[in-house]
């Protein structure tokens, strides 16, 4: 089949084999790709109008336990200085963030044992009794079902948790032998049981990524039904064992994100501030490509540069509010508007 061919029959069956997914990506081009985002516009559209949904992204700690080969606060690079914000802090920057206008807070870190469960569950309940109006996502990686239930009832709404890359092999040559792509799978099955908005996800351009490690991640993900999908180029940094790698492409991401939202057209879909720091205009395109929410960073400041994933990540240097206001003239540019809105799932709402 044409690659447009396909697409329609993804638009109207939701689903594609392994075979058809690898023919789609490897023959992909501008024309294609134009084809794809509009009808993935049609979608955004469908489901959510020109409402762009905004999460207030908490950095809370770059210690990490684990060694990705990817990462720039792994833990064995000699060169990221560490730091953990205390409760106060965090609590002062969801005070920061509501008077902004975000109704999500995202509490994201390394796997950091000093921030033991119970000093976990005070925050998300702090969080939760200050703000009952506003949703709480946590990124705290790989965790057991019990530590998930418990974060859950402590008050934690959705968990972002994402799987990498579904091809088992290659999510060997990505992370050290420790860590395996079934666990990861099990810990978002697990978190999907228990009841969270559900996001999974994977990067674009990975070192060793083939069209064949693209389609298993689509399979994956169709399999799972996540309610939100992050996905954002790989980008090198340069104390890790892959500083030599090339990154993915603006291209390359925003055709996945069209494909995400045409599989499962309901998707919380971000438009990834990996994209933004690859391309200036990279997270209007992604929004142009059918995402439909941002992930400003409401870090204090002083910490912000520390919370390096990757080399030359944007927007380090700005207050919160300077973030919020440049989003929004951003999606204005493009006829989208930041909502005051806890941004839930269409799918969990109707649950
Ligand atoms: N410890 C948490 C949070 C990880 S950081 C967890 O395990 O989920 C959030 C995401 O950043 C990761 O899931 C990964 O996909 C992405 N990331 C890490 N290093 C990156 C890099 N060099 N380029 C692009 N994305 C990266």
């Amino acid at each position: 089949m044409q690659p447009k061919q396909l697409i329609d029959k993804l638009e109207t069956t939701s689903r594609l084999t392994k075979e058809e997914w690898i023919d789609l990506i490897e023959n992909r081009n501008d024309d294609t790709a134009q084809y794809l985002f509009a009808k993935a516009r049609n979608w955004q559209q469908k489901y959510f109008g020109n409402r762009i949904y905004t999460r207030g992204l908490i950095e809370f700690t770059n210690y990490c336990k684990n060694d990705c080969f990817y990462c720039g606060i792994r833990r064995s690079s000699q060169s990221a200085k560490r730091y953990r914000l205390t409760k106060e802090q965090i609590m002062e920057c969801c005070e920061t963030g509501y008077k902004l206008g975000f109704r999500t807070f995202v509490l994201q870190g390394g796997e950091d044992g000093w921030f033991t469960q119970q000093k976990l569950e005070e925050i998300v309940h702090a969080i939760k009794r200050s703000y009952p109006d506003c949703a709480i996502t946590l990124s705290l990686g790989e965790r057991s079902k019990e530590s998930y239930q418990g974060l859950y009832e402590a008050g934690a709404d959705r968990y972002l948790l994402r799987h990498e890359t579904a091809d088992s092999t290659h999510y060997q040559s990505l992370h050290p032998k420790e860590l395996s792509a079934k666990h990861r799978q099990q810990c978002l099955w697990d978190l999907k049981e228990i009841g969270y908005q559900t996001g999974t996800g994977f990067m674009v351009g990975s070192p060793g990524q083939t069209a064949a490690h693209l389609a298993q991640d689509m399979l994956f993900i169709r399999e799972l039904q996540p309610h939100m999908v992050g996905i954002g180029p790989f980008v090198p940094h340069h104390d890790t064992p892959f500083a030599k790698e090339s990154g993915g492409t603006v291209e390359l991401t925003l055709f996945m994100i069209g494909l995400l939202r045409i599989m499962l057209p309901e998707l919380l879909l971000p438009a990834t501030t990996a994209l933004g720091t690859i391309d200036p205009q990279g997270r209007e395109q992604g929004i142009l490509a059918g995402a439909n929410v941002v992930m400003p960073n409401l870090s204090p400041s002083s910490v912000r540069a520390k919370y390096q994933l990757y080399d030359n990540k944007i927007c380090t240097g700005d207050e919160a509010a300077e973030c919020r206001m440049c989003l929004n003239r951003r999606m204005e540019s493009i006829g989208y508007q930041l909502v005051v809105d806890r941004g839930d799932s269409p799918i969990k709402m109707r649950c």
